[in-house]
């Protein structure tokens, strides 16, 4: 006997809504999206609630409307007008393209459509309720299309129960307006919420504008421009600047390709690694990117909701996104110096910009014999590249924060109380302060060797040990350790990175070997990395050491001339500023 049979159409669009439409923000979403893709320069959004609940949306714009057919048929299952064929799916330049919305959310609750086509003299109203077309009639209205939703889930209890409470379906809701906003900056969006105005952008094609509008001029004061091109992917937009106030979660990452906001761990994660040591662990920027590329290396066709995307190059863009960022921040850092500068010097190259130099710049090619995976080096080369670049170019981070007039105490034996030019209290943590003057330092001296000690170190070392030391050695003499072998287990070492610090203490060297251990040959770079934070680590004051005013005036001033002065190594903050406004606030001035 036979069992299979196919689904009826409204079994099948209740299944479609289970995946499309999860809650009123993704019904905005999908309705916004459609007002975007018919070329509306105006997309108004209301949003009714009573105390519990969202009862009501309503979606007005001014694009080029439907025909009285059209407007019937926009409701059926896989009923687009955005692709004709399979093929088109490979170069998709509009938001919508699955035709499923429509039928989907009509499926799940009463819709009325009222639309009239540009240049045509009627429009047309239609109501749908659960699926079921109530009515289609000849109706007054003005050029463009207004959807109103309401009672979503009415006829799917199940789904009901699980919206959230008012103000959290609320902020998704208001998110989804946001982010599509951000990503259109050329349409004006307004948002009511019982017809009281949540907030408006002008369609100024500027994205400084529409974050403003949307965000406030506190946060956009606290951002950089990004525009950067790599291998014909353009990444434009705003991140925040270093040592601006920073998230602890990934909230604040707008990203979109193509206009279309998409979610992306691996793009922010993008974004963070172009911030480098600039962002203290655990903390997230804002990111307001849009990624243009070419459509034909983009999969859409991933997700329901078309929220993620496929790329064809992922790495290409990955690099793209840490480039741009990168270069964004660091034009931020020199903007300062460079404009105090009176013979204008150059500014640095932009950092290397097709993928075949970071393995060929000099001095990376130090470790290219290993047979090193690429991509496991990339990441490092593209950092170490340029922190060389930055060197050579003789600039040096300009942080007014840390243009300190006069170091005034210490305190706790930990940390350095100073006051800067502009009348701000600035508090250092000692040693982290410390930590990044010294990675600063041994970078810089990374290849390069280290200082020859007058009385080789002799070293007794396990047979352990003395198998990790005699693969990394390249590592260790990179770092500025020479080590050498000295008859049975015994070892010396003939010169370490500073001489003058604890660089040379027999159980700080043991450290550092044991950093090297458990890396695979082929991770030498990481390797080498890790062993330049520990030596920074080891090198430098700990907490607990009082310091005279003079060595505190050495130390705060090798910080503001370092190129990251904002973080340790390992990403802890160096310093932080009570700002003069901020102590008259706290003072009630
Ligand atoms: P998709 O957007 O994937 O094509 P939808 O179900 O969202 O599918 O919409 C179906 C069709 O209805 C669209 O292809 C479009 O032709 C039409 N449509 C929907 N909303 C609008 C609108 N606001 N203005 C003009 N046409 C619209
Ligand atoms: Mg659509």
């Amino acid at each position: 006997m036979n069992k299979i049979h196919v689904l009826d159409e409204n079994t099948v669009n209740h299944i479609a809504a289970g995946e499309v439409v999860e809650r009123y923000a993704s019904v905005v979403k999908e309705l916004a999206e459609n007002s975007l893709d018919a070329d509306s320069s105006f997309v108004k959004i209301g949003v009714f609630a009573d105390k519990n609940s969202i009862t009501k949306i309503s979606i007005t714009d001014n694009g080029f409307g439907m025909s009285p057919e059209d407007a019937v048929l926009a409701f059926g299952q896989h009923a687009t007008s955005k692709i004709t064929a399979q093929s088109d799916l490979n170069e998709i330049s509009t938001l919508g393209f699955r035709g499923e919305a429509l039928a989907s959310i009509a499926a799940v609750s009463k819709v009325t459509l009222v639309t009239k086509e540009r240049g045509s003299l009627e429009g047309t109203k239609v109501v749908i309720n659960g699926g079921e077309l109530r009515s289609c009639e000849a109706a007054g209205a003005p050029e463009g299309t207004s959807v109103i939703v309401e009672d979503l889930f009415f006829n799917t209890p199940a789904r009901k129960k699980f919206q959230k409470k008012l103000p959290t379906e609320l902020s998704h809701l208001y998110d989804a307006v946001e982010r599509l906003a951000l990503s259109h900056k050329d349409v004006a969006f307004v948002l009511t919420y019982n017809d009281k105005e949540r907030f408006r952008t002008y369609g100024s094609g500027n994205a400084a504008d529409v974050i403003s509008e949307i965000f406030g001029d506190s946060l956009s004061k606290n951002l950089t421009e990004v525009s950067d091109k790599f291998s014909d992917i353009n990444v434009t937009g705003y991140v925040s600047k270093p040592g601006s106030e920073l998230r602890n979660q990934a909230s604040g990452f707008y990203l979109s390709v193509n206009s279309r906001q998409i979610a992306s761990n691996r793009l922010q994660w993008a974004v963070r690694e172009g911030y480098g040591t600039l962002l203290a662990s655990g903390k997230y920027p804002y990111a307001f990117l849009n990624i243009e590329m070419s459509p034909l290396d983009v999969d859409v066709n991933v997700h329901p909701t078309k929220k993620e995307v496929r790329f064809s190059y992922e790495r290409t863009v990955m690099t793209a996104v840490q480039n741009a960022v990168y270069n964004a921040l660091h034009d931020e850092i020199h903007a300062d110096f460079e404009s105090s500068v009176e013979d204008s010097k150059p500014k640095p190259e932009a950092p290397v910009k097709t993928l075949d130099s970071f393995v060929t710049e000099p001095g990376i090619a130090y470790f290219n014999d290993t047979g090193a995976s690429f991509n496991q080096n990339r990441r490092t080369d593209i950092q170490l590249s340029r922190t060389r670049e930055v060197e050579s170019s003789g600039l040096r981070s300009d942080n007014a924060d840390l243009r300190i007039s006069k170091v005034i105490s210490q305190i706790g034996g930990t940390y350095i109380l100073a006051e800067n030019e502009d009348g701000d209290l600035v508090i250092i943590d000692q040693h982290a302060a410390h930590e990044r003057i010294m990675y600063d330092l041994l970078l810089k001296r990374r290849g390069v060797g280290g200082q020859e000690l007058l009385v080789p170190l002799p070293l007794k070392l396990t047979r352990k040990e003395a198998a990790a030391v005699s693969g990394m050695l390249d590592v260790l003499s990179a770092a500025g350790y020479v080590l050498e072998p000295f008859g049975e287990d015994e070892w010396v070492v003939r010169s370490v990175p500073v001489l003058d610090s604890r660089l040379g203490e027999p159980e700080v060297v043991r450290d550092i070997i044991a950093e090297t251990m458990g890396y695979p040959p082929a991770d030498k770079e990481k390797a080498l990395d890790r062993v330049l934070k520990t030596a920074a680590c080891r090198a430098v004051v700990k907490g607990n050491t009082p310091l005279s005013l003079d060595r505190m005036e050495r130390l705060v001033g090798q910080l503001a001339a370092t190129d990251s002065p904002y973080t340790c190594p390992h990403g802890r903050p160096t310093f932080i500023v009570l700002g003069k406004e901020k102590l008259a606030k706290m003072f009630l001035r």
